[in-house]
């Protein structure tokens, strides 16, 4: 989103235009900002076969996958149901990989009869596969090395206590399950969570698996997850993606020499494809002035965008309608009953009812966790494509938050009872 003279602007489309045509709260998504992080990460790689498995979790929207598909990109899912929606997107089943983390062997066998590519996260999955496909359906194995970076502890995963993965101290027990049950190990991987500020920790956990990977001679690929850090502020820290382009595809290739073959790099970015091309657009209905504090309280709240309350997220927010504004300092809060701080002393141009407010960075994790708590509509969706606005989803209405429910009658149910007794 870009400010000009004529406001802000999405690929030359006004976005106050686009407000007034599809309504607020609504998320509007830049395709070509999309487009355009896929091909950093693209061009940073050199003289290796990489693959990119967007984690379809941090944004799921069918035409998004479509996005994504058409410009190359595969799939990481974590939810059969991600990986139907992922084909109904047109994937073929085997480029979705599927990272399950403690879901039921009901699920495990759902995946497997689709034909995902299998990533096993514990030693009793590994054992129920090969006791349940033998050597007929191979794997990936999912490895926590036991590496402690990144931001919130929230989203660190690869610690000692995280939860993911198998550890790498469990590196026999991998290898005497798969030779007793003669699985085939076709991929190694490590996701160790979000927000590395640097190469070095992927190096660390790249160095982890080029060790391991001497144990299965028939591997296709060696996938690093995710965690790139991306920018939510002014002069924050992120990823140095063509620094880490550079080092890991140097490391990858002394390594494929090592093993004797060429083997796939994959990465399975979520939040560093999604997060900036995605705008939340919301209308202040309040402006309220309190002794202390004026709050600026807009027709939404933590069930259209979590993160800041999940994860202490910073959001960067402009008042679209009123750019030029002297500034003020607001603290914006949502409409739930439930405090919902989007941000606290944040300093904004002036801030009038009925101004539109964009919450930036809202693309990755924030559509994806949206509730209807309160009974609130989730809001609609937008896509900016080839300078175009086209509607993705629809804006709940009543009859998506009454559909499933059963109504018991309890007048009807009562006259039957005293009838029948
Ligand atoms: C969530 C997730 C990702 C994506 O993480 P980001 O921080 O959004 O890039 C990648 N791989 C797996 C297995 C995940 O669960």
């Amino acid at each position: 989103m870009q400010l000009s003279d004529q406001g802000y602007r999405i690929q030359g489309v006004d976005v106050l235009a686009i407000a007034d045509q599809f309504g607020l709260p609504l998320y509007v998504y830049d395709a070509d900002k999309i487009i355009e992080k896929i091909g950093l990460l693209r061009s940073s790689f050199s003289g290796v076969n990489l693959k990119i498995k967007y984690a379809a979790k941090a944004l799921t929207n069918v035409s998004i996958l479509k996005l994504m598909r058409q410009q190359g990109v595969e799939m990481d899912s974590v939810s059969v149901n991600e990986a139907r929606m992922g084909m109904l997107a047109g994937f073929e089943p085997e480029q979705i990989m599927f990272t399950p983390s403690g879901v039921s062997f009901d699920e495990i066998r759902e995946a497997v009869d689709l034909g995902l590519q299998l990533n096993v996260d514990s030693l009793p999955l590994l054992e129920w596969v090969g006791q349940t496909y033998g050597s007929s359906v191979s794997v990936s194995i999912r490895i926590n090395p036991h590496i402690a970076e990144g931001g919130n502890i929230k989203i660190s995963t690869g610690h000692a206590d995280s939860k993911f993965g198998i550890s790498i101290l469990q590196r026999s027990a991998i290898r005497a399950l798969a030779e007793r049950y003669q699985i085939p190990v076709v991929g190694l991987h490590i996701h160790t969570g979000s927000d590395f500020k640097n190469a070095n920790a992927f190096l660390k956990g790249a160095e982890v698996l080029f060790d391991l990977a001497t144990d299965y001679p028939n591997l296709r690929f060696i996938d690093f997850g995710s965690g790139f850090k991306v920018a939510y502020k002014d002069g924050d820290h992120v990823t140095d993606i063509v620094d880490l382009g550079a080092k890991v595809s140097d490391a990858f290739q002394r390594f494929c020499h090592q093993y004797g073959r060429d083997l796939e790099l994959w990465f399975e970015p979520g939040k560093f494809l999604v997060s900036e091309c995605g705008h939340l657009l919301v209308k202040t209905n309040i402006v309220k002035e309190n002794p202390s504090r004026t709050f600026v309280a807009v027709d939404s709240g933590l069930n259209h965008l979590i993160r800041p309350m999940m994860y202490d997220a910073y959001h960067d927010i402009k008042n679209i309608s009123n750019p030029q504004g002297p500034e003020h300092t607001y603290t914006v809060v949502g409409y739930i009953c439930e405090t919902d701080t989007f941000a606290t002393d944040r300093p904004l141009p002036e801030v009038r009812p009925d101004d539109v407010l964009s919450f930036e960075n809202a693309g990755a994790y924030g559509f994806s966790m949206t509730s209807t708590y309160n009974a609130r509509f989730r809001p609609a969706e937008v896509l900016v494509y080839e300078e175009t606005a086209y509607l993705i989803r629809q804006r709940d209405t009543l009859a998506d938050l009454l559909r499933g429910q059963e109504i018991i009658d309890f007048e009807e149910l009562t006259t039957k009872l005293v009838n029948a007794g």
